[in-house]
């Protein structure tokens, strides 16, 4: 079996013990083994980029556009294969894989772009003959924190950012999927990355990404994923007044009200909500709907979920892909009972014993649910939704705020004024108008408000805002 290193420092490494990437399509199938770094592993990474930060802050954006230009050729040349492992690594169906390692080679060609495009303020100072010049600068080394929903565009979406406005990285991929990231250090090794300007540490959150997150050497952090290593980040960040940013839960509405197109209301809350087997952060689990269309809305929302082919992510028919693990399907299976012992009523969310040994869930759809229970505050991560009826817009809206998070919000609506309403009043940091609440372009601002994100945007230009540092220059010519 192919053991698969770290790379510190331009070197692949290897490690005392290594890890099982196993598929939850078919958990007797080992993908590979990839190295658990140690602490010392992630602190030699951390070295190494320091090493390396003053000459990548000094290369040129000729230089910083060649390397990332060349990987997202790379990982466009290769979606097939890349988007293969993917899927067996993380359980997206194939297309879903192939579409998300094409998402990555577009953010690092995105990026490529921008690396040329650093921009800054020249201003006339209110003091006679003096010039003010604003420029942005490199942050120097950032720890990038990735969860295994998106093995591929997450560690896309940071590396390539960090790595255009001139910083070096160390990156901690989830555990549970390290092979996508991995390509993305083999690309950028073979592109012709200098040593210790991109340095992979793969291994446990409690070694690998404490250590990263309490280093000295470490100026920056962007993390994505659950809400509690989230807040235990920035607490750590607080106290050592490093800049942070923060990507984390969603409870995200889709709100559907009487005068929506049905079929476009239907295929936006099939997709939103149980699509990549609901492991978005950006799914749709609340469905907020008018009691004019509840009925109608629900009987063929129903008919929709019975008919999606759940099985191995492979599998050509497949349309919804196994739970990542064993420990995330029982959570799953566990809110499934809570939804029945809360009043709700349950439609399907059964486990399902298929051909091979993999972690198979049917879609879940809770009725007659209301916002104040666990199963709407709480986020499950899984292929489930609940219906909430609500009397007109107003309450829609007032339901659809009422939660801790702020990520994604939907409406669907033939209405331009609440469509309008909605998008001015919702608590989200992403509106969705007759569209699912998942699925967003790359070169426009990723984000949410309240508990969902915290710290600068991710995504398109905004990106600078949290990969780069602001200096104010004074000159007085004399
Ligand atoms: P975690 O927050 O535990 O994991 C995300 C990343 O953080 C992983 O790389 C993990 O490492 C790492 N990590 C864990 N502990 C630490 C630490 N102390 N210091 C630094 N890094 C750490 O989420 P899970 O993967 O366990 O998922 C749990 C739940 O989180 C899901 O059920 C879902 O609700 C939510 N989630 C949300 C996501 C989102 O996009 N909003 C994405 C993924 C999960 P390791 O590899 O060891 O896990």
């Amino acid at each position: 079996m192919d053991k698969h290193d770290n790379l510190i420092g331009g070197a692949w490494v290897g490690a005392d013990t290594y890890g099982e990437n196993r598929n939850p399509s078919n958990w007797d199938e080992v993908i590979g083994l990839y190295a658990h770094g140690s602490s010392a592993d992630a602190e030699r990474a951390v070295e190494a980029a320091r090493a390396a930060a003053p000459g990548w802050a000094a290369a040129t954006p000729q230089a910083r556009h060649d390397l990332l230009e060349a990987v997202g050729r790379k990982l466009a040349e290769r979606s097939q294969e890349i988007g293969r492992l993917l899927s067996r690594e993380e359980g997206k169906t194939l297309a879903e894989g192939i579409g998300e390692t094409m998402r990555a080679a577009q953010v690092f060609k995105f990026f490529a772009g921008e690396a040329l495009r650093v921009t800054g303020d020249m201003l006339a100072s209110v003091r006679p003959d003096i010039d003010v010049e604003v420029t942005r600068e490199p942050v120097g080394v950032v720890g990038l924190i990735t969860p295994w929903n998106f093995p591929i565009a997450i560690p896309a979406w940071k590396t390539a950012p960090a790595l255009a406005y001139g910083n070096c990285v160390v990156l901690k991929p989830a555990d549970l999927t390290p092979a996508c990231a991995h390509v993305i250090a083999r690309l950028l090794d073979e592109c012709g990355c200098p040593p210790g300007v991109f340095n992979l540490v793969m291994g446990r959150g409690s070694v690998v990404g404490e250590t990263i997150v309490t280093h000295p050497g470490v100026d920056a952090l962007s993390f994505t994923g659950s809400v509690g290593t989230g807040s235990h980040i920035a607490e750590v960040c607080g106290r050592l007044k490093r800049k942070c940013q923060l990507e984390m839960g969603g409870k995200n509405p889709m709100v559907v009200l009487n005068d929506a197109d049905l079929d476009v209301a239907v295929s936006a809350c099939l997709n939103g909500t149980f699509f990549s087997t609901g492991q978005r952060c950006t799914a749709s689990s609340r469905l907020i709907v008018e009691d004019g269309i509840h009925d109608a809305f629900v009987e063929r929302l129903v008919a929709g979920m019975r008919a999606l082919r759940v099985g191995d992510a492979l599998a050509p028919e497949t349309q919804i892909g196994p739970v990542v693990d064993g420990k995330q399907l029982d959570s799953n299976l566990a809110y499934v009972d809570l939804a029945g012992k809360e009043g709700a009523e349950v439609i399907g969310g059964e486990r399902l014993e298929l051909a091979t040994n993999g972690f198979f869930q049917a879609p879940a759809l809770f009725l007659g649910t209301d916002n104040s229970m666990r199963i709407n505050r709480e986020e499950i991560f899984g292929p489930c939704g609940s219906i909430i009826k609500v009397g007109d817009f107003d309450e829609a809206l007032a339901v659809a705020n009422d939660t801790e998070f702020g990520l994604s919000a939907g409406i669907c609506t033939t209405n331009l004024k609440s469509a309008r309403e909605f998008k001015r009043r919702s608590q989200a940091g992403m509106v969705m108008v007759n569209l699912p609440t998942a699925g967003v372009d790359f070169h426009v601002p990723f984000g949410g408000r309240k508990s969902s994100s915290y710290g600068p945007r991710e995504q398109g230009r905004y990106a600078a805002e949290f990969y780069t540092t602001v200096k104010t220059a004074y000159v007085f010519a004399g």
